[in-house]
């Protein structure tokens, strides 16, 4: 089966990790700043603070803009649970901004609308979080302009889009929000097998995320509350977690970041032969906006139903059955059960359950062959023309 996404790891990658094996640090050595500080040179933000996922990095983002009981976080419902689920973990109260059909991105007019109803109903959110879907950048200038207007801050959820271009800077540049984060997961673009980071301009906000990540202790004088007791001290001055990345995942972290380009080179080079090949088929492409590179973590194309005799269920299998490991990104958030426990209703979000009846993601990924990328053509054409 060619899966959907897979990871890329060298020799180099694997004597990094046996290095630190070896050294006197498994958590909290010198890999940590060292992998943050690849993450800054590469995204020209001031300060990066990785932890053990990017829902820890998510939370963590929350709690620094002070997120809390009462508040409102909006996201978009075509996301991973993950950039949904973080609110409620601060307490907060979730909603959704529904999506662009052709970037399936949160779409900026659908947000200006519900703004100003929730500034009329006086609840407006807090923390938006625009998530840029398959490493394409949302429309973060009339975001942000927004946001400004409004008051609410603003967390990217960059998962998808390490690498990704937006109007020359680069994705995690936070010039447009508050924090950006990525994920590090093995399907994603560069791999620490489990990780996340924030990135910020705010050294604030990245002193507050740091606290956060490691059980709100502190062994800086200047933050404690007495005087140190000696060098074993340290206080508890605020409620964190241990999200912790270790050594073993941030020297892992170091060694994939010196290979951002050749993977974003390879998924932009496959992302162009889709689109070549299959412009004549019934379905819709991703769209790339002006002034915008995408990273393309992920390849999404939708069925034009109408036009089609096969639901994309069966589309879907025919391609399984076939060994490609085709796949659904995703299941709206507001269609969970959980979610709908909550109150949200199928019809809440009409573009995102459209996406979802008619998406499928091809596989895409660092080291898929060409010949991998041509059967998995040929399939298509033969099954849907
Ligand atoms: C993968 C993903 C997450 C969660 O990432 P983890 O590192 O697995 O916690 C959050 N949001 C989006 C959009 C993702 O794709």
């Amino acid at each position: 089966m060619i899966p959907y996404g897979k990871q890329s790891i060298t020799q180099n990658d694997i004597n990094a990790v046996i290095e630190v094996l070896n050294s006197d640090f498994l958590t909290q050595g010198p890999k940590v700043p060292l992998f943050e500080a690849s993450l800054v040179k590469q995204c020209g933000a001031d300060h990066a603070v990785v932890v053990n996922s990017a829902t820890s990095a998510l939370h963590v983002a929350c709690m620094a803009l002070g997120l809390g009981a009462g508040d409102w976080l909006w996201t978009s419902p075509i996301t991973f649970v993950a950039s949904a689920n973080v609110a409620l973990y601060c307490g907060a109260k979730v909603d959704f901004v529904d999506i662009d059909a052709s970037t399936y991105n949160m779409c900026p007019k659908k947000l200006k609308n519900k703004l100003q109803l929730a500034k009329a109903a006086d609840r407006l959110p807090k923390i938006l979080i625009p998530v840029h879907m398959c490493g394409q950048p949302c429309e973060m200038q009339e975001i942000k302009n927004l946001c400004d207007e409004y008051s609410v801050r603003i967390i990217e959820d960059a998962s998808h889009a390490i690498g990704a271009m937006y109007h020359d800077e680069p994705v995690g540049s936070c010039k447009f929000s508050d924090i950006t984060v990525f994920s590090f997961h093995p399907v994603k673009i560069v791999t620490t097998a489990e990780g996340g980071a924030a990135l910020t301009n705010s050294s604030l906000l990245a002193e507050k995320m740091q606290l956060h990540r490691s059980h709100g202790v502190t062994r800086e004088q200047a933050k404690m509350e007495s005087i140190s007791h000696g060098a074993w001290y340290y206080e508890q001055i605020d409620l964190g977690y241990n999200y912790r990345m270790t050594e073993l995942q941030a020297a892992l972290g170091v060694t994939q970041m010196q290979r951002l380009s050749e993977f974003n080179t390879d998924r932009r080079n496959l992302a162009r032969r889709y689109h070549d090949e299959l412009s004549n088929l019934p379905i819709r492409l991703p769209a790339e906006l002006k002034n915008t590179k995408s990273a393309y973590h992920l390849y999404v194309i939708k069925l034009k139903l109408d036009l089609l005799n096969n639901t994309r269920k069966q589309v879907f299998e025919e391609l399984r059955e076939r060994g490609i490991g085709v796949n659904i990104h995703y299941i709206p958030v507001h269609t969970q059960p959980y979610y709908q426990a909550l109150g949200f209703k199928y019809g809440d979000f009409p573009e995102a359950e459209r996406f979802y009846d008619e998406a499928i993601s091809l596989p895409i990924f660092h080291g898929m062959s060409y010949d991998q990328q041509d059967a998995i053509i040929e399939a298509l054409k033969e099954i849907l023309e």
